[in-house]
């Protein structure tokens, strides 16, 4: 089933959240806990993020320093598969421009339709660590509207090499980023807006935001964007805080606010616990407003945590 085909006709606020797939070597064990915990919540969809490889630099027993391509977490779309079929539940893998070329990604999406997977969120993925911005592959995509249009050229067939032939469509729905506090790189939020536009005219049939801890900022990026005349659903993405730390970690890695109000309660706090039960009720604040406001979808962010989502979770059943 597709995203938009569960978000638009529903009556009340839908649940979905987000997963990471297993480091490698491991098995899906701990994510299939992860989501037999979150399951009588009745989720709607489940996404699963996606990591591109990176480079480390191993100290050698001589001293010198070898550098390796790792790939973390690989396996996306063989565990969204896995999850769909297991669960009856349709699941989002996230598809990213960086370290992937047009024809691996269309490769992924040749998989993942043969797959019975219905749902993608194009994303551009962030650059390698020891490069200062984005760099694209060789023939790979620089931003994620060129993605959503490789996607959405796959409705009508056309794939990379015109002269293939006997070719099936695959339809896919298209969901993207955007971003109520300005992505980090964006000169400012206008221009920010302005891309983001320009992913959902090339197809993009809805949004997912990041997170945010002050309602406000979604509340007025929604009016922002239909003012622009961006009319597709905006889901809001949640975070309950996990740890003290984040309350400095997280502004810096996703260029957010800690709203004052709730960064002075997290600093009373001794432990990570209590952080912790700091953050969910922070996180539930926030999800009764949204769910008032009459939001499509609660997105959460569970990084594999589960008490923290299901104390959520239970106030939108
Ligand atoms: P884009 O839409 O390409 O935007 C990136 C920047 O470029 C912005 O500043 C934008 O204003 C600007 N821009 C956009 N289009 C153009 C253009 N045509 N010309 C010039 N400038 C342009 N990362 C992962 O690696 N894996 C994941 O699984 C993953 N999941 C995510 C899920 C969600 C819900 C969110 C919000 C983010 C996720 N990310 C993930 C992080 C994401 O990849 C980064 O935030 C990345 O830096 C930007 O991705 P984007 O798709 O928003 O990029």
């Amino acid at each position: 089933m597709k995203i938009i085909d569960l978000i638009q006709p529903a009556k009340k606020t839908l649940f979905s959240f987000e997963l990471l797939p297993p480091l490698k070597g491991q098995n899906a064990d701990k994510l299939y806990e992860t989501i037999d915990e979150l399951i009588e919540y009745k989720p709607k969809y489940i996404n699963l993020t996606t990591h591109r490889d990176e480079i480390e630099y191993r100290t050698l027993d001589n001293g010198l320093l070898e550098k390796k391509i790792v790939r973390k977490r690989p396996g996306t779309v063989a565990i969204a598969a896995a999850i769909q079929y297991k669960y009856g539940i349709p699941v989002v893998p996230h598809v990213v421009c960086g370290g992937f070329t047009r024809e691996e990604t269309e490769n992924m999406l040749i998989d993942l339709n043969f797959l019975g997977i219905e749902n993608v969120l194009a994303l551009r993925g962030d650059g390698l660590k020891s490069e200062n911005f984005f760099v694209p592959e060789n023939n790979g995509h620089s931003h994620a509207n060129e993605l959503v249009e490789q996607i959405v050229n796959l409705r009508e067939g056309k794939y990379l090499d015109p002269e293939l032939k006997n070719k099936t469509t695959m339809d896919f729905c298209v969901g993207v980023a955007g971003y109520p506090e300005k992505h980090a790189e964006a000169s400012n939020p206008e221009t920010d807006l302005l891309y983001l536009k320009q992913k959902v005219d090339a197809g993009a049939d809805y949004i997912v935001t990041q997170m945010f801890f002050d309602n406000r900022k979604y509340y007025d990026f929604v009016e922002r964007c239909r003012a622009i005349g961006i009319t597709v659903p905006i889901i809001p993405g949640i975070k309950p805080l996990a740890l003290m730390n984040q309350i400095t970690i997280l502004p810096k890695i996703f260029s957010i606010d800690i709203p004052e109000e709730f960064a002075a309660e997290v600093r009373k706090c001794k432990t990570n616990d209590e952080a912790r039960q700091v953050g969910t009720e922070w996180a539930i604040y926030q999800a009764k407003d949204l769910i008032a406001n009459k939001v499509p979808c609660l997105h959460i962010y569970t990084y594999g945590i589960t008490d923290n989502t299901r104390q959520i979770a239970k106030i939108i059943l």
